[in-house]
């Protein structure tokens, strides 16, 4: 059984051990650094403080992050700043794409700010990305994570039809949560984006924090409406929470706990989740992507239809178990 407690009165905030990361440094990691600067590009890894950016780096890996370093949204989990957003920069799909053909990669990651302001939400710029991906290094597997784009589906439609590996859209939180964390996303809208692109034939990935304060029985719910909606693969992982204006961790979730998350989730049918304290949405992507390969029929299985049970009992046993 996932022993998820509910936000406890008094939290002992001080990391744990197991959150504990080397300084980042070393040759390939200064050369990531140098790459990305030379290019004028973003990363997540920076702009997210993503705890992951030396272990990353140093295995000459990144996540690119297209249309600026800031973001019409103001999540409140989230470290890239809100604010006035740029112009659209129509070079940057190219040297995203030189920057991956640079180093080498065979399982490039790409995701964005969100950019509600624009038309499209930004979804051609991702669009010309991955094809310039596929012009500079046709070999590459190219994952996008993309925004909501405030549920325009020709906007969904742009981006499947660019053809990306993977298309990963995190839910984040669960639904309880949405209010407090990301006040300006909806559950319902971010389930129904996988649900379409999975329905279309995209291989569709998820990802959620845990530690934000929600429970267990919340956690296992989201895992099982992401299933039914067609997700294949998950990423779970600790909340961090970057600044003192962001939301503070409710909770420390042991690793034991995030091994009972992964067995849960293996059982109700996801082909990888990538779970721990320290996992991210982009955290061994390409892995993942392997896992899927491997288990690719089960892609195809039917969506179950929104009218079911939320979470029968027998699989509040299953995946409790
Ligand atoms: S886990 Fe993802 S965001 Fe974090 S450093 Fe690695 S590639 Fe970058």
């Amino acid at each position: 059984m996932v022993r998820m407690k509910r936000v406890q009165a008094v939290v002992d905030r001080r990391k744990p051990e197991w959150l504990k990361v080397k300084l980042p440094g070393g040759i390939t990691f200064s050369r990531v650094k140098n790459l990305v600067a030379g290019g004028g590009l973003h990363t997540v890894c920076e702009s997210a403080h993503c705890p992951n950016i030396g272990e990353c780096w140093s295995r000459q890996t990144a996540t690119f992050m297209l249309m600026g370093d800031t973001c019409t949204r103001n999540c409140r989990f989230c470290a890239v700043p809100g604010g006035p957003v740029a112009p659209l920069d129509a070079d940057e799909p190219r040297r995203v794409a030189q920057a991956v053909q640079e180093l080498g990669l065979h399982y490039a990651v790409i995701t964005s700010v969100t950019r509600d302001d624009l038309a499209d939400g930004g979804a051609s710029h991702f669009a010309r990305t991955i094809q310039e991906i596929r012009r500079a290094r046709p070999s590459c597997q190219v994952e996008v994570l993309i925004p909501d784009f405030q549920g325009r589906r020709d906007a969904l439609q742009t981006v499947i039809d660019a053809g990306p590996d993977v298309l990963n859209h995190n839910v984040e939180t669960v639904p309880r949560l949405y209010a407090l964390a990301r006040p300006q996303a909806d559950y319902q809208r971010s389930l129904h984006l996988l649900k379409e692109a999975h329905a279309q034939g995209a291989k569709t990935k998820s990802g959620l924090m845990v530690g934000l304060g929600e429970d267990s029985e919340e956690v296992l719910q989201v895992m099982h409406d992401l299933y039914r909606n067609g997700c294949r693969m998950l990423t779970i992982g600790q909340y961090l929470q970057p600044s003192k204006r962001h939301l503070p961790v409710a909770r420390y979730v042991p690793p034991k706990e995030f091994d009972e998350l992964k067995r849960s989730g293996l059982r109700l049918g996801f082909a990888h989740i990538e779970a721990g304290p320290l996992v991210r949405s982009s955290y061994h992507a390409e892995q993942q992507w392997a896992a899927l390969a491997k288990r690719a029929p089960r892609q195809s299985e039917p969506v179950l239809s929104r009218g079911q049970p939320a979470l029968a009992r027998d699989e509040r046993t299953i995946i409790g178990r």
